[in-house]
């Protein structure tokens, strides 16, 4: 069975470091390398030009500001700007180059994403709800793009900073060092606390995003029924107490951060009034030159910004990992076979055999058993059955939409899984009940997929499934924008379309679901026409809600929970009384309301 795996839940974290989640997501930077690199060689030029400073301070307070020296401040001075303006330089140009890496990456990780989720059988899609899979285009790889926004990468730089900041203290003033670093500590402990919080809670935040998106996702697109049954009232509630939920959650996060940042704050202060006290009375003693209290209050405040910054970084570095981790997981799922070799068949084209197909959607539910019939080029075969009897799933097996478990399905001779699959789907023209309109025109929509298509083949197209007249009518004519999945067109309209769309591919074979809902006598004709037209010249196999489909059928074949139980023509399943017989009264035959009530049954 193509049991196609289910993506990750979106809430579980794990390391902030993976080392082989780092090596694939380098597989998308390396085109980008040289910039990379050169950003990464920025940072210690930032981080040296930034300690740098407070030393220059200290030497120009201690040397020359005491001798009065004025040539030496002014050199001093222009030393210190000159730092300053290379900081923000290389800052700058870490910065742009990181994210300007960044960003061509990640754009690379979506195009093989998108690819990839374009090529994943079928049945993934059915374990996966849409808006899964949409997260992981958007959101995650915006997750990942934080971790270079964030300067998480720097981490390490952060570290290293922070051991050069105690080196130089250590080297000024071994006591001064020891009593500014007392209560790093206790900065530390408090730091441990609130990540193991902060992670808490963020698989919080995400599970109950995720759970904001399932909803928005179900009322949006259910929300005909939402308003047709009154439910706005209950929906907004639902919604309301998610959205709570949610941003007490997104609340707590904040809570936590803020009371890091103040008590980093705090702590740093802390650490100035012990440094100003043991200091200051030194200098008062003449134990200690001016310059180098200075210096050290300047190294204080470099020296708590990364370690308060270290707990978000670690944040972000652990949530980028988990996204990747997801994102991979999606870019690992096996693609849709593309199955063999072979561009044509080898027996008479057009030709169709189910041999001994047995299918179930999941473990051993079968809903095809033991199906077998063959179709000759050119017969129209129409398939009739009651609600959930397999008749959407034959025809979703020939456009090879998944894989069959157990025995043969042979299009022109040869097994579907010899055939190369496009060139299998260019002979097989499938057309669904609910015609899928695309964003652009109507002569577009009709080419789809078909480049070489020009204006005159479309309109030709048009007009043999007697589309061309309402086109024609439209203000646009064939230009005529779509929109929103073809709501501006009515349902016998859309249908048209998709004869015309099936029709320009001229394909060998037709599989058609034809659409159940009744449309205006006029358009009903049409319809019968251009079925009429699809039917001619090739086989066709369809599923079919209407009368006029049966009868004109050249053979009918009664599918019955998974089992072909009766085949044979209009008039002969007539005469046998048996299955065909009943569901003609019922489905056929009958005013609507019984229909109705049969379907229901
Ligand atoms: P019909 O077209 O005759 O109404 P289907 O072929 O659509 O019947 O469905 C046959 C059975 O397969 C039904 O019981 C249906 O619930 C089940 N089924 C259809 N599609 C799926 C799917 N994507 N996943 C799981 N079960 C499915």
């Amino acid at each position: 069975m193509a049991e196609a795996e289910a993506l990750h839940p979106e809430e579980q974290l794990g390391k902030a470091y993976d080392a082989r989640l780092m090596a694939r997501l380098w597989v998308y930077v390396r085109p980008y390398r040289r910039w990379f690199w050169l950003a990464v060689a920025s940072l210690p030029a930032t981080s040296v030009a930034m300690l740098v400073r407070p030393y220059l301070l200290k030497v120009g307070i201690d040397r020359y500001v005491a001798r009065g020296d004025v040539r030496g401040l002014r050199i001093l001075a222009l030393a210190y700007l000159g730092a300053m303006v290379a900081e923000f330089a290389f800052f700058y140009l870490q910065y742009a180059l990181t994210m300007s890496v960044a960003l061509r990456s990640l754009a690379d990780l979506r195009r093989d994403l998108f690819t990839h989720v374009q090529r994943l059988p079928l049945s993934f899609f059915d374990r996966n709800p849409v808006g899964r899979v949409v997260t992981r285009l958007t959101t995650d790889v915006d997750v990942i793009s934080e971790m270079f926004a964030a300067g998480a990468l720097t981490i390490l730089m952060d570290a290293v900073m922070l051991l050069g900041i105690m080196g130089i203290m250590f080297a000024i003033d071994v006591r001064l060092a020891l009593v500014t670093l007392s209560l790093v500590p206790l900065m530390i402990l408090a730091i441990n606390f609130f990540r193991v919080k902060a992670r808490d809670n963020y698989r919080r935040i995400r599970e109950r995003v995720a759970r904001i998106n399932a909803y928005l996702q179900e009322a949006i697109s259910g929300m005909r029924v939402i308003q047709l049954f009154a439910r706005e009232e209950h929906a907004f509630r639902t919604f309301d107490r998610f959205n709570d939920a949610h941003r007490r959650a997104y609340h707590l996060s904040n809570v936590y951060e803020a009371a890091l940042f103040s008590l980093a704050e705090t702590v740093s202060s802390a650490s100035m009034a012990l440094v100003l006290a043991y200091g200051g009375s030194r200098i008062l003693g003449g134990a200690l030159a001016l310059g180098t209290l200075v210096a050290f209050f300047e190294y204080i405040q470099r020296f708590f910004v990364p370690i308060r910054d270290f707990s978000t970084k670690y944040a972000v570095m652990q949530s980028a990992m988990a996204a990747a981790e997801r994102v991979f997981q999606l870019l690992d799922t096996p693609a849709e076979p593309r199955g063999g070799k072979a561009r044509s068949g080898v027996g008479r084209a057009g030709s169709v055999e189910f041999d001994r197909v047995w299918f179930a959607y999941r473990g051993d539910e079968y809903v095809l058993r033991d199906v077998s019939f063959r179709v000759e080029p050119g017969e129209t075969v129409a398939l009739v059955g009651p609600t959930g009897a397999g008749k959407s799933t034959v025809i979703k097996l020939l456009a090879r939409f998944y894989e069959v478990p157990r025995g043969t399905i042979r299009v022109e001779g040869r097994a579907l899984a010899d055939w190369d699959t496009e060139a299998l789907r260019r002979r097989i023209g499938v057309v669904f009940q609910d015609v899928f309109l695309f964003a652009g025109t109507v002569a577009e929509n009709i080419a789809l997929g078909r480049r070489d298509l020009g204006p005159a083949e479309v309109a030709a197209a048009a007009r043999r499934v007697r589309a061309d007249r309402f086109i024609e009518r439209l203000p646009g004519g064939y230009e005529e924008l779509v929109r929103e999945r073809g709501y501006n067109f009515s349902t016998g309209q859309r249908q048209l379309i998709a004869f015309a769309r099936a029709l320009a591919y001229d394909p060998e074979i037709l599989v058609l679901d034809e659409a159940t809902a009744s449309v205006d006598p006029e358009t009903e004709h049409l319809v019968q026409e251009a079925l009429r037209e699809l039917f001619r010249n090739r086989t066709a196999i369809v599923i079919a809600h209407r009368l006029s489909t049966v009868e004109s059928a050249d053979r009918i074949l009664v599918l019955h929970r998974g089992r072909i139980r009766e085949s044979g023509t209009h008039q002969e399943l007539l005469e046998a009384r048996g299955l065909y017989y009943r569901l003609y009264q019922l489905q056929f035959s009958a005013p609507p309301e019984r229909r109705a009530a049969a379907a229901a049954r």
